[in-house]
């Protein structure tokens, strides 16, 4: 048996061996364990375990050997005590936020943030009684001033769905904590690869594993970081009650991807950087957003911030909707498709799709023009992918 979460390791070592413990057949690789319950030797035994008293698995909506691996990794690389596997990015959000808060919360959130987030706070969440004030996420002052006596939390995404806007997250988590507030911090962009919310002072780090941490778009599922005395008590209970637990065959998979997250992260970004170079020398584009350019709003924020500059470039054309459309109809390389963080390079116009549900005004007010368009850069080789965008032009 050997478990090797030591926090004297690497991050690339924690990567590929934390959170293993072999069987006493010696398996090499990982075991996935398709169980949904687990035998005890006897009715005392089974009574000790579902008293507390013992502990142990008793049921995989509770726990499973194969989540708890992947959970371990998970936690070793974002350097947080504990993680909680989920069903999705989605439950994983749904959980804290049900998990710590009642009726009559509020919540302070930036609002350049996934879609279904902003759906989830902006028309769910209200029908409970907790309800979202949404700031500009790189406007400091306005996250002060959206504070009432009845907020508990901030919630921000670093970089942003599709703009890659750079929130500092050591002065957000000030802000937060001075008036004794919780930091939530979406890391599915960067991924603990180039980004630690919680060295910066974030409370609790979300992650659609979907995306990333699979790396080849086969899974939906998602996980939630912190310390064990904020993720043990109420979010575990709400989510072993509420049942949007990990399944074991996506957490194997998720913690095989966790292996080679961080070179794949780098090819990435290396590939993402001579697109966005690329797309912002072309006459049909009006506006590139990457954080990897000098002239991105938060450029020196963002090389301070993160160790990379991540795989998403999202850009305006000239001409709207109209000519975006026609642009991605042309297009025969990257699939159109809204997943994003697989080794395939996809292409989306969040306007009509990952940004739908939000109202006009909602739209114009993050920037999410017509026009725009968000690219997932891939692992192929980057001129068969400049090729096929100037094709497409
Ligand atoms: C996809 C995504 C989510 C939701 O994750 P699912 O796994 O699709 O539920 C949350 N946040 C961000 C930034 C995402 O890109």
């Amino acid at each position: 048996m050997t478990n090797t979460t030591k926090k004297t390791f690497g991050p690339n070592t924690l990567a590929v061996r934390a959170g293993q413990v072999r069987s006493q057949e010696g398996e090499h690789s990982e075991l996935i364990f398709p169980t949904s319950s687990y035998v005890f030797a006897s009715a005392a035994e089974a009574a000790a375990r579902f008293s507390g008293d013992s502990p142990g698995n008793i049921y995989s909506r509770f726990t499973n050997p194969t989540v708890r691996t992947f959970e371990q990794r998970l936690a070793a690389l974002e350097q947080g005590e504990r993680c909680i596997g989920t069903s999705s990015g989605m439950s994983a959000i749904l959980c804290t936020l049900l998990g710590l808060l009642k009726a009559g919360d509020h919540i302070v959130s930036s609002r350049s943030i996934f879609g279904s987030t902003v759906n989830l706070l902006s028309n769910i969440l209200p029908r409970y009684g907790i309800t979202t004030t949404f700031v500009d996420s790189t406007d400091y002052q306005d996250w002060e001033r959206a504070i009432t006596s009845d907020t508990k939390l901030f919630f921000l995404e670093t970089p942003s769905n599709p703009l890659t806007e750079i929130v500092d997250i050591q002065k957000v988590a000030d802000i937060a904590h001075n008036s004794n507030l919780l930091l939530i911090v979406d890391n599915c962009f960067c991924t603990p690869s180039l980004q630690l919310p919680l060295k910066l002072g974030a409370d609790i780090v979300i992650h659609s594993a979907t995306k990333y941490l699979d790396g080849q778009g086969r899974c939906v599922g998602g996980a939630i970081v912190g310390s064990d005395s904020l993720l043990g008590e109420d979010i575990y209970t709400f989510l072993r009650t509420g049942g949007a637990s990990m399944s074991p065959f996506n957490a194997w998979i998720f913690l095989k991807g966790l292996e080679t997250l961080s070179i794949r992260m780098q090819a990435h970004c290396q590939n993402a950087q001579q697109i966005a170079e690329w797309l912002n020398s072309q006459k049909f584009v009006e506006t590139v957003y990457y954080p990897g350019l000098k002239s991105h709003p938060q450029h020196e924020l963002a090389t301070q911030q993160q160790s990379g500059f991540g795989g998403i470039v999202s850009f305006e054309v000239k001409g709207g909707k109209e000519q975006a459309w026609k642009f991605i109809d042309s297009i025969k390389l990257f699939s159109i498709t809204a997943n994003l963080g697989d080794t395939k390079s996809t292409i989306t116009h969040p306007g009509s799709t990952t940004h739908h549900k939000l109202s006009d005004e909602q739209r114009l007010e993050v920037g999410i023009n017509p026009g725009l368009i968000r690219l997932s850069v891939g692992l192929e080789d980057v001129s068969d992918l400049i090729n096929d965008l100037e094709q497409a032009s």
